[in-house]
């Protein structure tokens, strides 16, 4: 076995094949970019090396700087992860070259299964199935569309080097044809730098289901059965599980025989993917392998006990597979949900932001989490927008779906827009639950999986409200501790006032709309008049500070997050965020920064209202910035010149960065 092995990655799955290795004793090198010199993985590995500037290109994706810092470090292997240069066969043979050893397959398989037109026509003389279609060396567009005519509409054009789901095309009747050759082309050239296509017949409402293959320097090859990741957005995936729900024990070994063919007949060894594509009934054909680590091999771990990274040191090491394939079997089910920084409103458009409050699940011997970040790290707009995987086990699938609830409500993110409340929805509809859902499903039931993420806006208020009420109270309380005079009246936090009937008015908002609580004070006890009706509350933090409220008797646990005027509430795995409206509070934040007005959040210019040089009133509304589907207006905090307005109506901006610089008078 190795001493030393360098992880030519970052991000979750760096800190995932860490793991391992510790647990192996071999020791670690990370590698990084500078915006990650704190991230997770350095901290986690024995030594790091700095390899360039943030961008990608300039740094996790320089061969020759990733080859350099396992020599300068003595690191005997290099493990790619997946992502980045995991499927790149130049890499590969520059690590042979240089004497370290490739955590991977040879480069020769690298090669054969890097075009997907290539990979068909081995699979074909393979005796594996192929989805009917054209992969030939022709790329005439008559004919290819005479191809397609002949495969039968609809069919979709693939680039024959893509890869996450780029360069691919719908085409549903002749007339589309020749608009989606170029788009597809066009795409291809643009990631891949290549435009070579094939065509496949388009299957309708089919199922992706992969099965995870495993191969020695011995002759040995098995497979740890399949992986069903049909639920996708944009042909990506989001959640995925393993077993396939329904799949049958003779299928099963159909496929998985298949995959060890597919294998074998480009020499694999290491871990690899056969990705099948299954039509609505049952048939299931090739689309690709992919000759690395899968994202979601997890899953698979789960249901064989087994350690993926584990064998593939070993077999890196020349070492035989641990098990033969009749040691394998299937325990349980186990699933695995994709934590994206993404908005699935708006078409699941990345997001970026710092991880303000960060929780996960406790792990246990059902809840796996696979993540690299920290709270207080940020998504930036240079890598992968993955946030973390949750991953649950169980005895059966039901079950298993129960775990993945509870984990997903107890994830609480706050800070930037993630796809949490989506997965929820989508592990709690009826007709995944059922199981065996197909890749259309997201798209088809779009609207029906946002729209569960509105819970109650009474109850959201209520304790966004309780939050404030208690939290003041217990400021009060200490500040009167320290005070001379505890027990002056004018220490009291519970809106005592002289002459008042103690309440206090809070305002929200909450999406569109403007919302106006009113907090009457007895004891303990809040009567708050919410906009549907008025409900008798009560709360208190507890150790873990978790707001515990009480709603006219009816006990709920929530976590509330307040970063300046913005209010999270995490409830039964829901978020919804609202806006303070707080005269006092504002004019205190807007005062804090000397002279020049930064922002808040993190969002976008909406509309800038005055310009350099002009003078304002105390109140004027000086720039409107929107975040997390919220506007919030910049306003004067006194009366006073704007020296320079920094920004341009449409840009995007930083947290905390200089918006406006202002001069009061
Ligand atoms: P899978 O089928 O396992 O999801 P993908 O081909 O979609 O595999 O990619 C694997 C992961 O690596 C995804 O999370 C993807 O976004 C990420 N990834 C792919 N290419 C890059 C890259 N060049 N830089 C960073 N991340 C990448
Ligand atoms: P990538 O390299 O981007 O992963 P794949 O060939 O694996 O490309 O296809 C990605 C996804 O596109 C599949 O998981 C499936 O949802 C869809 N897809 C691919 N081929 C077909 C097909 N012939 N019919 C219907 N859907 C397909
Ligand atoms: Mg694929």
């Amino acid at each position: 076995m190795f001493d030393k092995i360098l992880i030519a990655n970052r991000g979750e799955i760096a800190c995932r094949i860490m793991h391992t290795a510790r647990r192996m004793g071999v020791a670690t090198v990370a590698v990084y970019s500078e915006a990650d010199a704190s991230a997770r993985h350095v901290a986690m590995a024995d030594e790091a090396v700095l390899i360039g500037p943030p961008a990608a290109a300039q740094s996790y994706l320089q061969i020759e700087r990733l080859i350099e810092a396992a020599q300068r470090t003595g690191a005997q292997a290099i493990h790619p992860g997946y992502g980045f240069l995991s499927e790149n066969a130049a890499f590969a043979r520059a690590c042979v070259d240089a004497g370290l050893v490739f955590i991977g397959p040879p480069v020769s398989a690298i090669q054969a299964m890097g075009s997907k037109s290539e990979a068909k026509r081995l699979m074909q003389a393979a005796g594996v199935p192929l989805v009917p279609g054209y992969h030939g060396e022709d790329q005439d567009s008559g004919m290819l569309a005479e191809q397609a005519a002949a495969i039968g509409y609809p069919v979709l054009i693939k680039a024959s080097a893509g890869g996450g789901g780029k360069g691919m095309r719908v085409v549903n009747d002749a007339g589309e044809f020749a608009a989606g050759l170029a788009a597809a082309k066009r795409e291809s050239r643009a990631a891949f730098g290549d435009d070579q296509v094939l065509i496949e017949k388009y299957l309708l409402r089919p199922r992706h289901i992969e099965i995870q293959v495993f191969a020695d320097t011995h002759g040995n090859c098995v497979y740890l059965f399949e992986r069903d990741c049909s639920l996708q957005r944009r042909h990506q995936k989001v959640v995925e599980e393993a077993p396939g729900p329904g799949l049958s024990e003779s299928r099963r070994k159909e496929m998985g025989e298949a995959a060890v063919a597919a294998a074998r007949a480009i020499a694999y060894t290491g871990a690899g993917t056969v990705e099948f594509i299954v039509s609505s009934d049952g048939q299931f054909f090739f689309m690709e392998m992919n000759t690395r680590l899968q994202v979601e091999h997890p899953v698979t771990e789960c249901i064989t006990g087994q350690d993926l990274v584990q064998w593939q040191l070993l077999v890196a090491a020349g070492e035989e597979l641990p098990t033969a394939q009749d040691g394998l079997a299937i325990n349980g089910h186990s699933i695995e949900a994709r934590i994206y920084a993404e908005d699935p409103e708006r078409d699941f458009l990345p997001a970026t932001g710092a991880l303000r409050h960060l929780r996960f699940p406790l792990e246990s011997d059902h809840v796996r989490v696979d993540s690299g970040v920290r709270e207080g790290d940020v998504i930036s707009v240079h890598y992968d927008p993955m946030i973390a995987k949750l991953i649950v086990w169980d005895h059966d699938r039901a079950a298993a779906l129960r775990r993945m609830q509870q984990a997903l409500s107890e994830t609480e993110i706050v800070g930037l827009t993630t796809n949490v409340d989506f997965l929820y929805s989508i592990i709690s509809n009826p007709a995944f639950r059922e199981g065996g859902v197909d890749t259309g499903f997201i798209d088809r039931h779009r609207d029906e999986l946002t729209a569960g993420s509105n819970p109650d806006p009474d109850r959201t208020l209520a304790l966004a409200s309780l939050f404030l009420l208690v939290q003041r109270k217990l400021q009060s309380i200490s500040q009167a501790q320290a005070s001379h005079d505890p027990w002056s009246p004018w220490q009291r936090g519970d809106g005592w006032r002289m002459n008042d009937d103690s309440n206090c008015v809070l305002e929200f908002d909450l999406g569109q709309e403007r919302l106006t609580v009113r907090a009457h004070y007895s004891g303990e006890h809040y009567r708050l008049d919410l906009p549907g009706g008025s409900v008798d509350g009560e709360a208190r933090f507890d150790e873990d500070g978790m707001l515990l409220a009480s709603l006219d008797g009816l006990r709920v646990r929530a976590r509330v997050v307040q970063q300046d005027q913005r209010i999270t509430v995490l409830l039964d795995g829901h978020r919804q965020d609202l806006l303070l409206h707080d005269p006092l509070e504002s004019g205190q934040e807007l005062e804090a920064g000397p002279g020049n007005l930064r922002s808040p959040m993190p969002g976008k210019v909406l509309q800038v209202m005055v310009a350099s040089g002009e003078k304002v009133v105390r109140g004027a509304p000086l720039i409107i910035l929107e975040a997390m589907k919220m506007e919030h207006t910049i306003v004067a905090p006194a009366d006073g010149t704007v020296t320079r307005v920094c920004f341009l109506q449409g840009d995007l901006i930083d947290e905390g960065v200089d918006l406006v610089e202002f001069l009061a008078d």
